[in-house]
């Protein structure tokens, strides 16, 4: 999950690292208010989850709560590459001698943790890390040693920041390699710190995206989910505690294991074009051990999305085996009852499959439908999605 720049600046206040004062507002005379309380100089802020709104008219300084209210209004609504921006932040305005740039990432290629520093921050650390790639310095960090003193001086040292700046930049390190460590973060990235025309060293802009996996041991994260952007179908997915994505097509799709769906998407969006360009409504994932009432929580969601046509249920039989699987096919159908409403492919292989496909014919479901193959079954599926 990605966060917020005021959720980031949040986490890095609750860290230590040293920040400006700031708040959030959703209009204009919120906005006023908040650089009323804050004083002097502001900086009016677009909060969308992309970078560059700098560039894009979303950061603007202003000079007293008036004006912070008028750069309020005309950066509320604005569209920031398909980004609405319902919220902004105000916050104090730094006077800037120069802007750096920190970042911890994963490193997923070479299974470690890394560290960006650059003393070329600001908005175009992009075109430099292209231009000019010795300005940024990129030292790996293990899990198990961290970020120490000493290896927040290596880094310092080999990003070249000045003498000046070193010891709190050594520090605000350790307090990013806190928050990576303690949030559970995969980035945490700051651009610009910056030095101040009085010596200090402050983050001034932040990104930080948490590792959902981790989501079981961060209760606290729950509060940062920004609901408003959630699909309402993955939502309730979600509370079902299914792996479900919404996708922009007609044939809802359920399979059991991640490979498989991922390969039913693919002969669906192929079969699609000749049944009129129709495409994979979802990705569903039951997993493995699916029993009835995760097979009726997976068929609700699909038969819930308005732009479903027809459904593909593509099982192949293993731990649960293809009879498992019918019997709880057609109790899901009984669970929803009249709220099943569309056409329904199932192709069944695998552990079973015989018994499994007698279950079904027996059952004699009208919405229901069997197909002996995966392009079979996917070419059906598309057809029915197109009438
Ligand atoms: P981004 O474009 O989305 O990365 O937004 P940033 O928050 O990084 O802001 C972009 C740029 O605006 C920074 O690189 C600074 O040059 C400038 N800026 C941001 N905050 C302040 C501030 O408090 N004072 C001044 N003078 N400039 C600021
Ligand atoms: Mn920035």
């Amino acid at each position: 999950m990605d966060l917020f720049e005021y959720q980031a600046r949040d986490l890095f206040e609750k860290h230590g690292v040293p920040v400006l004062a700031a708040a959030i507002a959703t209009t204009a005379d919120e906005a006023e208010a908040a650089a009323t309380k804050i004083g002097g100089k502001v900086v009016v802020k677009a909060q969308v989850k992309v970078g560059g709104r700098g560039k894009a008219g979303g950061v603007k300084l202003a000079e007293n709560p008036l004006d912070a209210r008028e750069k309020a209004a005309a950066i509320l609504g604005m569209d920031i590459k398909g980004h609405e921006v319902r919220t902004v932040m105000i916050a104090a305005a730094a006077p800037i001698e120069s802007e750096y740039y920190l970042a911890i990432l994963l490193d997923r290629s070479n299974r470690t943790f890394l560290v960006m520093a650059s003393v070329s921050g600001g908005m175009d650390i992009e075109e430099v890390a292209h231009t000019a790639p010795e300005k940024l310095a990129k030292i790996p960090v293990s899990a198990v040693d961290g970020i120490s003193l000493a290896k927040a001086k290596e880094i310092i040292g080999a990003a070249n920041f000045p003498s000046d700046v070193a010891d709190q930049v050594a520090d605000v390190l350790l307090k990013l390699w806190e928050v990576f460590q303690s949030e559970d973060a995969t980035l945490v990235e700051v651009n610009p710190l910056v030095k101040t025309k009085d010596g200090k060293v402050i983050a001034l802009d932040g990104k930080i995206t948490l590792d959902d996996n981790a989501e079981f041991r961060q209760p606290d994260h729950d509060a940062l989910v920004d609901h408003a952007a959630t699909n309402a179908l993955e939502a309730a997915a979600k509370a079902k505690n299914l792996n479900y994505v919404k996708l922009e097509g007609e044939v809802g799709i359920i399979g059991n294991g991640a490979g498989l769906v991922m390969s039913t998407l693919d002969v669906v969006a192929y079969a699609g074009k000749k049944h009129g360009g129709v495409r994979p409504a979802n990705f569903l994932d039951i997993g493995g051990g699916a029993s009835a009432q995760i097979m009726a929580d997976g068929l609700s969601i699909i038969l819930g999305d308005k732009d479903v046509k027809s459904v593909f249920v593509n099982v192949f039989g293993g731990i649960t085996a293809c009879d498992a699987v019918a019997d709880g096919i057609v109790q899901a159908l009984e669970l929803l009852g009249d709220k099943a409403t569309k056409p329904i492919v199932v192709r069944l292989d695998g552990n079973n499959v015989v018994e499994g496909r007698a279950i079904l014919a027996k059952a004699a479901h009208p919405l229901i439908e069997q197909a002996d193959t995966m392009d079979g079954a996917a070419n059906r599926a598309a057809e029915l999605a197109a009438k």
